[in-house]
């Protein structure tokens, strides 16, 4: 009984739904598009991950379908023991061409790729060092490695220095972070931890979850976005937004991959990536390769938004990304904010403390590459006209 105490006193959830206001597991009944439906109407979708728009690309199903066909749609087992299938090894070689490393390991979601990595590269005695505003998973890897974790203020290259300084010279040294920052659509200032990284004698992960399909030439990520790629050891990715699926991989030597395959417990102990998600990666780098427009129409798109935020002197803080906060202040407001946007015909997602600062409470938007010129507009309007009915809008 004692242990789920906690269960029955909690009742945060129960309180603002009898507000509501809750903004939660919102059901989606049908494909995810820059329009879905929910209760039965069409609303405008402004916080998708699906960067490229390519969860509903006819080829991108097609592929996922005939993967079902001939490979069935499961594995049935983890990759170590009986789940590799030959398109779990295409992908990673293309994966690893894609990001230009020697080789590449596929897991069944990103979350799992952190905490798989993190906890089987940093041993007793190394550090793993974060940028504080780092994502969960990074987080919960740190948690399970038998290291010792530092974290530096965000983005703060001085913060960074010293506690690199503060480390034992000769002892393992990993420097994670998020290359697209995932609530604050902020880039890591990759040069320069690449420059203390060298000094310190550490390794850097970057976590491209938010980068693959959208920074870097063709869309190969932060490494290659600021021509780092051989500064950087370890590429993360997810097939969880721009690819279109759920799954993700780590890139890197192939020595470091032929450790991970044999000592990264979740791959190890984990079924392996369902073909029909294979498939749809294999095909949606088919067309990132063959269609560099669609990147071209996210940025456009990006800048487009930026610009008519800032006409309007919202808070973007610091995003030059398709992420893009709009600081409000408190939870409960913010809450408001997304369900009166969505009654609006417009979905966005909340972000509340603890995952902000306190009274720094977002509203955090998403572009696609296939948003319409018309459909920001639109969005754009009903934020303004929602901000003026909270009396939030300071123009
Ligand atoms: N890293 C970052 C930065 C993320 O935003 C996410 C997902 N939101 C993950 C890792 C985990 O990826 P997945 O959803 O594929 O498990």
């Amino acid at each position: 009984m004692g242990l789920l105490t906690k269960c029955e006193k909690y009742d945060a959830p129960e309180r603002v739904r009898a507000m509501g206001i809750y903004p939660y597991f919102r059901p989606i009944e049908g494909e995810q598009s820059t329009l879905v439906r929910m209760n039965g109407k069409e609303v405008l979708m402004f916080g998708s991950n699906s960067y490229l728009g390519l969860t509903n690309h006819p080829k991108v199903k097609e592929a996922a379908i005939n993967a079902i066909k001939k490979y069935g749609v499961g594995c049935a087992g983890s990759r170590f023991l009986n789940g590799t299938l030959t398109i779990h090894i295409e992908l990673e070689e293309r994966l690893a061409a894609f990001v230009e490393k020697e080789a590449a390991l596929v897991y069944s979601t990103g979350f799992q790729v952190n905490l798989g990595v993190i906890s089987a590269l940093v041993s007793n005695k190394d550090f793993v060092i974060t940028d504080r505003l780092d994502h969960a998973s990074i987080i919960d890897g740190c948690r399970l490695s038998f290291g010792e974790t530092k974290k530096f203020k965000h983005n703060d290259m001085n913060d960074l220095e010293r506690i690199l300084n503060n480390t034992i010279l000769e002892n393992g040294k990993l420097i994670v972070v998020d290359g697209i920052f995932s609530m604050e659509g902020d880039i890591a200032n990759l040069p320069e931890i690449c420059r203390l990284a060298k000094k310190y004698n550490a390794c850097v992960m970057v976590d491209d979850a938010h980068s693959i399909g959208v920074l870097g030439e063709k869309g190969r990520g932060t490494a290659n976005h600021f021509k780092l790629t051989n500064e950087v050891q370890l590429i993360m990715g997810t097939f969880s937004k721009s690819l279109a699926s759920v799954g993700g991989f780590i890139a890197s030597d192939k020595v470091v991959i032929e450790y991970l395959k044999h000592n990264s417990r979740p791959l190890i102990f984990s079924a392996s990536l369902p073909p029909a998600n294979a498939a749809t990666v294999l095909a949606c780098l088919d067309i990132i390769e063959s269609e560099p427009e669609r990147i071209d129409n996210l940025w456009k798109n990006t800048n487009y938004m930026l610009q008519l935020l800032k006409e309007h002197k919202f808070d973007v803080g610091n995003s030059c990304t398709p992420i893009i906060p709009i600081i409000i202040g408190d939870d409960l407001t913010v809450f408001k904010m997304c369900m009166i946007l969505q009654e609006k015909g417009v979905f966005v997602n909340p972000v509340v403390s603890p995952a902000t600062p306190p009274n720094k409470a977002l509203i955090r938007l998403s572009l696609m590459a296939t948003h319409t010129k018309e459909q920001i507009e639109i969005a754009v309007e009903k934020i303004i006209e929602t901000a003026k009915e909270l009396s939030l809008y300071n123009r």
